[in-house]
């Protein structure tokens, strides 16, 4: 069997290379990921993911499945990339407080369609984002110190296992594969569907406040000050920036779930440093939670590293302030607990450190070594202040899932894989098999 086979098993376009818009169809968004593959499937519904994998499966070739390629990781060569972003479909069932969402949708669209409702998803910090990708993997965002991961809001999973079978997993269906699949990332089955709760969107208070460099270590004290004792409804992010050709800027982000007066007091330690180069905090609606850190959208080629800390104290703070940022773009620092370190539903199970470190640079070819050497050096610096069992959705390609999961984790997940997908139909960003 060939590509003309598959063409005419499904109602998607089939695109090899030759074909005009293979190039654009089969890059990821981080363009510094070299993704060679056989053939792109855009799926047109459900029927297509089975007939892909089905497909596969005949051909003993491997199934990559990626809605946007944001978490995209490389080594898939010869594989079938199946694109999920036309099984677009968002849902709400506002009376029962559910959202049916298509594996193709994105947090902006669900988010549009809850706030009709007065409803959020758990939604992360960018609403370009797949909601399914972002799920799988746990999903860590403004709301995960008040509701925990994003993957324990799932109630049901719409899948096509390896044998191309289509099925409706929760937890009373099928427990093994529900828990593997609730942060333990997309290597069981090609998802087609989710259902998740929502919850009642909050008041909201949030902004971002920049300030130059020469402020670093007064918005470093305020930063270690708010985030010593603040209640679950608050998250503040402390950013360092080093963008092309402009000084070098410091920042908190901030988003307070809850009635913005109450927000605006609680942070107003932030109004002690004076003099903000820029000042974005004010009530706003929870569809605007994603204008808070404005990240970039348009495919890039990135560098990223994260890190769990066990804390935040003098010898972390040398080495997260006491040299440039520069050659990398952004250090950031995301303050967890909360419910993030009480829930443990799924394969994610709780995160108990208190505070990751996101390093982020250029994967231009220019660049990449000293980026690299960058952050190696940073990473070595925090030794003794990183605790295991990252979050998988910060997983950056050349890391494995034993780096976001403990061992007895990643056994049960080895298992579900094998007894799943024995022939290897499926494949991840980051395969279970390979750690
Ligand atoms: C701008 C930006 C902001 C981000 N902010 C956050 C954040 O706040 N919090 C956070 O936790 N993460 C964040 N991330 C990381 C993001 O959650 C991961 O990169 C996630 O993997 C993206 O999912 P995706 O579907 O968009 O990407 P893709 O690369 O298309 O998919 C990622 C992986 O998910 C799996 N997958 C996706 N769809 C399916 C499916 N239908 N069936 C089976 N497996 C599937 C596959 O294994 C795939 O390799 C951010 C990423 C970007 C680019």
């Amino acid at each position: 069997m060939g590509f003309d086979e598959l063409r005419s098993a499904v109602r998607g376009r089939v695109l090899v290379p030759g074909d005009a818009d293979f190039g654009r169809a089969a890059q990821p968004w981080n363009v510094a990921v070299d993704q060679q593959v056989a053939c792109v499937v855009e799926a047109e519904d459900a029927e297509d993911a089975a007939a892909v994998v089905r497909f596969a499966r005949a051909e003993g070739r491997t199934v990559v499945t990626q809605p946007t390629g944001h978490g995209a990781t490389g080594g898939i060569d010869s594989a079938i990339l199946l694109r999920t972003g036309l099984l677009n479909t968002v849902r709400v069932d506002a009376h029962e407080r559910r959202a049916f969402v298509g594996a193709g949708a994105n947090w902006g669209q669900v988010q549009a369609a809850a706030a009709v409702h007065g409803l959020t998803g758990l939604a992360g910090s960018n609403p370009v984002v797949g909601v399914t990708g972002y799920t799988l993997g746990g999903g860590l965002g403004w709301f995960g110190r008040k509701h925990g991961w994003a993957s324990n809001a799932v109630r049901a999973f719409e899948i096509v296992d390896a044998d191309g079978r289509a099925a409706r997993v929760t937890a009373e269906s099928d427990a093994d594969l529900f828990w593997a699949l609730c942060g333990g990332g997309g290597d069981f089955a090609v998802v087609t569907a989710l259902e998740i709760d929502l919850f009642p969107a909050p008041g909201l208070y949030g902004g971002r406040v920049t300030w130059t460099a020469s402020r670093l270590a007064e918005v470093w004290e305020v930063f270690r000050e708010l985030t010593s004792d603040a209640p679950d409804e608050l998250s503040v992010w402390f950013q360092r920036f080093q963008f092309p050709n402009a000084p070098e800027m410091v920042g908190l982000d901030v988003a307070y779930l809850g009635d913005p007066e109450q927000g605006r007091k609680l942070v107003a330690a932030i109004d002690r440093i004076g003099a903000p180069i820029s000042d974005s905090r004010g009530a706003m609606s929870v569809a605007q939670l994603g204008d808070i850190t404005s990240e970039p959208t348009d495919p890039s080629p990135s560098i990223s590293r994260a890190e769990l800390l066990t804390d935040l104290d003098d010898d972390t703070v040398k080495v997260l302030l006491g040299e440039s940022v520069t050659p990398l773009l952004n250090i950031q620092v995301r303050q967890l607990g909360g419910a993030l370190a009480r829930s443990a539903s799924g394969a994610r199970g709780a995160l108990r450190a208190p505070y990751v470190v996101y390093l982020l640079g250029l994967g231009l070819p220019q660049l990449r070594d000293a980026v690299n050497a960058k952050v190696s050096a940073v990473v070595d610096g925090l030794a003794g202040h990183i605790a295991a069992g990252k979050p998988y959705t910060f997983l950056a390609p050349g890391e494995t899932v034993a780096a976001a999961f403990d061992a007895a984790t990643v056994e049960r997940l080895r298992e579900i894989k094998s007894a799943r997908d024995p022939h290897a139909v499926l494949r991840a960003n980051f395969p279970v098999l390979d750690s």
